[in-house]
């Protein structure tokens, strides 16, 4: 037997655990005692992440789909076919979707095929639909789009704002933080239309209705400034634009009685945060995809990073806008340019000073047009809208039917394609529909790196062989893109060759290379030299703009898209829950944890229930104006009246066949965290 040690495969906090090796087997995980992250701990996921691997549902052949079913090929035919196919079409009919599953040389290597090879730059992954609202937001105020402090920092906070969080049971390891930090006697408050383990853990729970987190954060800057308890000189020194948040949060919409009545949230609940937030020192603010799956996700960071800056709360220790990524590689994935509008380092498409150093790097003459492509939820919408301009579509671990909002919309949209390819572990609701499925090796087979939340590049490493023939993501694309005529480009003989290119192509990871991140602390970005120590705390002296200071944005409230109305009276939230992740397509497979949790529920307050005559654990229905599911009710004290909520887990009642579509106009988010549905009994159904 023998320990491998690699990093959990599932959330954001990036834990380090041991893979229990034994016969060509993975036999179980234990803890990674030294590892700074987790320190010997592990929450239930990571605890059963060796089970799925071993799945008899592994795919372990290519297959390629014909009269309606697919066949098992060998590699050499499946990639011709694939191949053939891309040649045929030009840069605006093609889209490639990376992942923040896969690892940062698999990303890195997917958007440079994207450009190196099919010249385009309509390349994104699914950051898209958790926290493109906190990219583009802090990018634009603090010129990085990530979290500033670091996990263990959470610990030095005296208070600590958990808003659109539940960190308890969505990134449990750094739930445990919190937990230190209040032992310390650290105040803890959290802004949630649910009463979640985290939020009961807060010492003031702020249940706010969904979509009213700007008219709750202007309330807040409000009775901070009247209070005179803003940090002038911080305000003075490190930031501009302070005069416009005046204006707005002063005008009467923004009035303590206003803010209790848009958001839900008392009056003197509002008072009493604002007094904490203003008054202790240092305080955080921690936030998830609860603020940014919003139409106003953009501006839900941009009120978090005007009260952080107003208080004084950026580039010290204990302080920090801090949000938490949702996937073990969302931030890894961006970084390494899987967008539409960057290459990686964030260097824009646009900028003949980013492409220049681009094509030196790869060796390539055409790299595509300098125009960002579009977005991911933009290339659905333009699918759904009908054939013909997007004719191929190039997935990596992705399962947009299960992921994205309004499934039938998602169904029409890939069924207009010409040719989809699927990069995958298992057969997933959405590779049912493509022409090839090419089979893909687990985070158990391959080594590579992943970027966790606090900006960590930390190693994965090989455990055991992929079963069958199925290969690394990393392999798939290098033996695609040689047999395209790329092989100078492509050459790469391990995850180790393509890293070294990563830090060549990229400035903040510059000075990183796999020996320098044999350590368990690994390093954080930027580390721009071979002997840099890595960075813990962003924006110490300066903010990354160009200016280097801290930019303040007059931000109004507005409604989500859809609210409740007499036939769709309740507002859906949807979420994850501790048992389960993401599709599901893994934790559904791991005996220890479908055995908890076997299917989805949705969660209705008791007084709605009752008045409707539903009883706990009855089948009912859910229904919005885009499709219905029957899912059984949990009938709960703990959740606001007028809201329900249901984790998008399961394929049997998909949460996604009810959310909406609509977009923030910036980051391109879809609303999952607020739509009107209705809630019936099932009446004979
Ligand atoms: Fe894995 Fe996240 Fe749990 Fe850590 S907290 S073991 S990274 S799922």
């Amino acid at each position: 037997m023998k320990f491998v040690p690699t990093t959990c495969p599932y959330c954001g906090v990036g834990c380090g655990l041991n893979l229990v090796v034994g016969g060509g087997r993975v036999m179980g995980v234990e803890p990674w005692q030294a590892h700074p992250i987790n320190e010997g701990k592990l929450c239930q996921k990571g605890r059963y992440s060796h089970q799925f691997i071993q799945s008899r549902d592994r795919l372990t052949t290519p297959l390629i789909k014909r009269d309606g079913a697919f066949v098992p090929s060998s590699w050499e035919e499946a990639l011709g076919l694939v191949a053939e196919r891309l040649s045929a079409y030009g840069p605006e009919e093609i889209f490639f979707l990376a992942s923040a599953k896969a690892t940062n040389e698999e990303n890195y290597l997917m958007q440079k095929f994207a450009r190196v090879v099919a010249k385009t730059n309509n390349v994104d992954h699914c950051a898209r639909l958790c926290h493109s609202s906190t990219v583009s937001a802090l990018s634009e105020v603090f010129g990085s789009g990530a979290m500033t402090n670091s996990i263990f920092d959470i610990e030095e906070s005296r208070c600590i704002f958990v808003i659109g969080s539940n960190a308890f049971e969505q990134h449990p390891l750094i739930g445990r933080r919190l937990v230190i930090a209040k032992k310390r006697g650290a105040k803890i408050i959290c802004a949630d239309p649910r009463l979640t383990p985290t939020a009961k853990a807060a010492d003031l729970h702020l249940p706010l209705r969904p979509g009213t987190d700007v008219a709750l954060l202007n309330g807040l800057i409000r009775e901070i400034i009247k209070n005179g308890w803003e940090d002038r000189d911080f305000i003075e020194e490190r930031t501009r634009g302070f005069g416009s948040v005046l204006e707005t949060v002063n005008k009467g919409a923004y009035s303590l009685e206003n803010a209790a009545e848009i958001t839900g949230v008392h009056a003197s609940d509002i008072e009493r945060a604002a007094e904490w937030i203003g008054t202790i020192k240092p305080a955080s603010l921690i936030y998830s995809m609860g603020v940014t799956q919003h139409t106003t996700g953009v501006d839900n960071v941009l009120s978090i990073a005007n009260l952080m800056m107003l208080t004084g709360n950026v580039g010290k220790p204990g302080s920090g806008v801090n949000p938490l990524r949702g996937q073990n590689n969302v931030q890894g994935a961006c970084d390494m340019g899987a967008l539409p509008n960057v290459y990686s380092g964030y260097q824009r498409v646009t900028d003949e000073g980013s492409r220049e150093r681009m094509r030196g790097v790869w060796g390539a003459g055409d790299i595509g047009d300098p125009k960002a492509g579009i977005a991911s939820t933009e290339m659905m919408k333009i699918l759904a809208e009908g054939a013909g301009r997007i004719k191929c579509l190039y997935l990596m671990g992705e399962n947009p039917m299960m992921t994205d909002p309004d499934l039938a919309r998602v169904k029409k949209a890939l069924e207009n394609l010409e040719f989809m390819v699927s990069q995958e572990i298992f057969m997933t609701e959405t590779a049912e529909l493509a022409d090839v499925v090419l089979p893909a090796a687990s985070f158990a087979e391959k080594d590579g790196t992943h970027t966790n939340t606090d900006r960590r590049v930390q190693r994965l490493r090989k455990a055991v062989d992929p079963p069958g023939e199925a290969r690394p993501d990393w392999r798939i694309i290098s033996d695609l893109a040689v047999l395209m005529g790329y092989e100078k480009e492509f050459s790469f003989g391990s995850e180790e060759e393509i890293f070294e290119e990563i830090a060549r192509a990229t400035p903040s990871y510059a000075g990183m290379s796999y020996r320098r991140l044999e350590e368990p602390h690994a390093l954080q970005w930027p580390c721009p030299a071979p002997h840099h120590p890595g960075t813990p705390i962003l924006h110490r002296e300066r903010f990354a703009t160009q200016d280097g200071l801290g930019v303040f944005s007059a931000v109004e409230w507005r409604p989500p898209a859809e609210v409740p109305t007499g036939d769709y009276p309740f507002i859906l939230t949807t979420g994850r829950s501790l048992w389960h992740w993401h599709a599901g397509s893994m934790t559904r497979r791991s005996e220890s944890l479908d055995t908890e949790v076997k299917t989805g529920w949705v969660e209705i307050s008791e007084m709605d229930a009752r008045e409707m005559g539903i009883e706990d654990g009855e089948v009912v229905l859910v229904s919005s104006r885009r499709g219905e599911i029957a899912v059984p009710a949990r009938v709960t004290g703990e959740i606001k009246e007028g809201v329900v909520f249901i984790p998008f887990h399961f394929r049997e009642c998909p949460a996604n066949l009810l959310t909406n579509g609509a977009l923030d106009p910036v980051s391109k988010i879809p609303e999952f965290k607020a739509c009107a549905v209705k809630v019936e009994k099932m009446r004979g159904r």
